[in-house]
């Protein structure tokens, strides 16, 4: 059984092996028939030089013309050759041996295989793979590709190649089971498993090798969507899981009225259908899973206000979790504004409390008399005990990933019942307890997180509350577990074939709306030449009453990567304008240095807020509508969007300057050329999908934390849909073989699921 038999059952594999094979998460013979190669050398050709392209890789030869050791910075050796046509490449080593130098020649036909790219002296190649040629007898070229695998340190290439083989003599005996439906592969005219993987790790010269580079080959295709079908099968049932699982219901809300008649605006049909969507899941009695996907400034803070008054009502408490503190602070202000005339109470817990204060607001949260709770992810890995956890709320969650979202949702808040058997009914009136196992403990914070507070260890386990005049006897009762339902708020706007892998266990809401008067920020591209002009006409613009933000993408000044610091732009402004009222905002100050700060600029004390990304996310002050971005080339198109959101929120025509270190690269210049063109979210988010390129945009073939061997989700969306189809059909008539199906894609990591 491949299935199953330990990889040290072939010849040649120790302890030591066998440890490095695990490492590359290769544990049964199937594994290492899955183990397949990430790319193909195409040795089978000569390109000339004078065709060949930077950036790709290639196979050449040339007579060598000339040969030099360089000395001063990096020592290497540099060896021209020469096409009969009189195209030249340089050879460039940096390590070598002397003996090696020398055999390098005048007059010598070599043939290099390696990366093209352009040097100080033109096209280049570095530590190519060479081989002299005897032109006399020269040798064939290859018939095939080569395979190239990933590897690991101590496990190279030529072993990974002899293991191969090894499993693939024993595949012709004993085949790996076919686990797709045969109508499926009948209809889109697929190979075979075994002969699909024979193929792949040896293609002949038969095969057609130019689409086995290309990953578009059937045997290629076929694994994709087996992999692909698999993925879905673990999404749909990570989904049935939820749907059995028990959550407060919640009826329609008296109170939501009242809010909506004490706002300064009406909801928009967007925010209205969302709010619909949302409602009608938080009156069943199962979770919520629902991602409210929504532009900047389409309002979803008003919309996760509401379904907060609606938990509240019902007696439940309400968990907001946002990614930063100002963020926080500033949710914990607007729902102190719109849920505190409504008797529900608002507290706050954050990473940098005093322990007097924090212990006062832990003791809120347990015994139930703090209604909603706003806080950083600091609200998940304290020692916080909810009493009735009803709802949670994770606002901007892109800042947090896909691998955090699911490790929050499957490790979670879990409320276990403790009730008598006549309870069961009554879910609200039961003494609950909370399990709140690390959801945030694994570094996964973005780098421009690092400023803000600390990732802390956190290692609590149960917390169990218990009305200590209880006397009934525990262990008569029945327990029936309830979970709180989960609303999860995002700006960034993602494909829809995507969103259906990374978020396919959740219900989608899209806030595609905004609200009514919204001018299009106004976007220019300005070289950091003018940032002196530019700095004039913010002062003159301040003067009239505008506010601005500056940002400065770090916050210490560095040389080496050309970024202002903030502090010292802050200063030049003061110096410069001693009446200009400036603030300065970045994730060195302490929490309530910052809220000051925050709100002497909301209040407009502040007529130009000099900050870092801080103020990436959700920061919403409407009178704000001058936007100075530095250094924006060396920011993603998604954050970049992120930034420019926070003006044109409110009714005055606003700007966006986007300041640029020359010279600026292709890609630096198409990347400030869309925000230029657009203010579209969806279509920005469009281009960087195709400025970036595959892999890039959920993380390196990585999606809700299941690694992917051989499906690229962007590359291979086309899939998506029936994969989709097929796993839903598998999953209904053929439970057995989707355990299996799940076993051979997921095997070791099988637990991620089940955890
Ligand atoms: P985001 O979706 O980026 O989180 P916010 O919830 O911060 O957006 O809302 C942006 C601004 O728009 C806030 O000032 C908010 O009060 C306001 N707003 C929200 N909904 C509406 C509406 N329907 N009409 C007018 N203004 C609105
Ligand atoms: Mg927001």
């Amino acid at each position: 059984m491949l299935e199953s038999n330990s990889l040290d059952t072939l010849k040649g594999v120790g302890p030591k092996q066998l440890e490095k094979l695990h490492k590359l998460g290769l544990f049964t013979i199937q594994d290492l028939l899955l183990h397949l190669p990430l790319r193909y050398q195409d040795k089978t050709r000569l390109t000339p030089i004078d065709s060949l392209l930077v950036g790709v890789e290639a196979q050449t030869e040339g007579t060598i013309i000339s040969q030099a050791m360089t000395r001063g910075g990096r020592n290497s050796l540099l060896v021209t050759i020469q096409s009969p046509g009189g195209a030249c490449l340089t050879l460039r080593f940096f390590h070598y041996h002397y003996r090696q130098a020398q055999s390098f020649t005048r007059g010598k036909t070599v043939r290099v295989y390696g990366e093209v790219r352009s040097g100080p002296n033109g096209l280049e190649m570095v530590h190519p793979h060479y081989q002299f040629i005897n032109l006399e007898n020269p040798k064939p070229l290859d018939s095939t590709l080569t395979p190239v695998y990933p590897t690991t340190e101590g496990l190279g290439q030529p072993s990974i190649v002899k293991l191969i083989t090894q499993a693939l003599d024993l595949v012709k005996s004993s085949p790996l089971p076919e686990l797709l439906p045969s109508n499926l592969l009948q209809e889109l005219q697929l190979p075979d498993l075994n002969q699909a993987i024979v193929t792949l790790h040896q293609p002949q010269a038969s095969d057609d090798l130019v689409s086995i580079k290309q990953f578009c080959h059937p045997a290629q295709q076929r694994l994709i969507l087996e992999e692909l079908i698999s993925q879905q099968i673990g999404l749909q049932k990570l989904r049935q899981e939820e749907q059995k699982r028990l959550a407060p219901a919640f009826p329609p809300s008296q109170k939501v009225n009242a809010l909506l008649a004490s706002l300064p605006f009406s909801l928009t049909g967007a925010q209205q259908r969302v709010l619909d969507e949302i409602g009608h899941d938080l009156k069943r009695q199962h979770p919520m899973q629902r991602l409210v996907q929504g532009d900047v400034g389409s309002g979803k803070t008003v919309v996760a206000a509401i379904a907060a008054i609606q938990a509240a009502e019902a007696g439940y408490q309400v968990a907001i979790m946002a990614p930063t503190e100002i963020l926080a602070e500033q949710h914990l202000n607007a729902f102190q504004e719109w849920l505190e005339p409504l008797d529900i109470s608002v507290a706050w817990l954050n990473g940098r409390m005093k322990a007097a204060e924090k212990r006062l607001m832990l003791a809120q949260v347990e015994s139930g008399a703090a209604n909603v709770v706003v806080g950083t992810h600091a609200l998940f890995q304290d020692a916080v005990n909810f009493s009735k956890l009803g709802l949670v709320i994770i606002d901007e969650q892109h800042r947090f990933g896909v691998h955090q979202r699911l490790t929050l949702q499957q490790k979670g808040q879990k409320i276990v019942l403790e009730g008598e058997e006549s309870d069961k009914e009554s879910v609200g009136d039961n003494l609950l307890k909370v399990e709140a196992n690390k959801p945030y403990n694994d570094g996964f914070l973005s780098p421009i997180e690092a400023d803000e507070a600390p990732v802390a260890e956190c290692t609590h386990g149960v917390h169990e509350q218990r009305k200590a005049e209880s006397n009934n006897d525990l262990a008569q009762k029945d327990k029936l577990e309830v979970h709180p339902h989960q609303l999860i708020m995002t700006a960034t706007p993602i494909p829809r074939t995507l969103a259906m892998t990374a978020y396919g266990d959740l219900d989608l809401s899209v806030i595609d709306e905004l609200p009514p008067g919204r001018k299009p920020i106004e976007t220019a591209v300005m070289s950091n030449t003018k940032r002196d002009e530019l700095m004039e006409h913010l002062y003159a613009k301040c003067t009239q009453g505008v506010q601005a933000y500056w940002v400065c993408p770090l916050i210490e000044e560095s040389e080496l990567l050309h970024a202002q610091a903030a502090e010292v732009t802050a200063t030049q402004f003061t110096d410069r304008w001693p009446d200009l009222r400036v603030g300065l905002v970045h994730g060195r100050l302490k929490g309530d240095e910052k809220a000051l700060v925050m709100n002497a600029f909301k209040q407009h004390d502040l007529d130009l807020l000099v900050a870092t990304t801080v103020i990436e996310v959700g920061v919403n002050v409407p009178n704000a509508s001058l936007m100075i971005i530095e250094n924006a080339e060396r920011l993603g198109l998604a954050q970049l969007h992120q930034l420019r959101g926070r003006v044109g929120r409110g009714e005055k025509q606003s700007h966006c300057v986007l300041l640029y270190q020359p010279p600026l690269s292709t890609t630096g210049k198409a990347r400030l050329n869309i925000m230029r063109e657009t203010n579209d979210g969806f279509r920005i988010a469009e281009e960087d999908l195709k400025i970036r390129g595959p892999g890039e945009i959920l993380g390196t073939r990585q999606t809700g934390g299941l690694q992917l061997r051989i499906a690229d989700l962007q590359r291979d969306a086309r899939f998506i849909p029936l994969a989709q189809e097929y796993s839903a059909l598998m999953l209904h008539n053929d439970p057995q073989r989707v355990d299996a199906l799940q076993h051979r894609w997921i095997g070791h990591r099988v637990e991620y699921q089940n955890a």
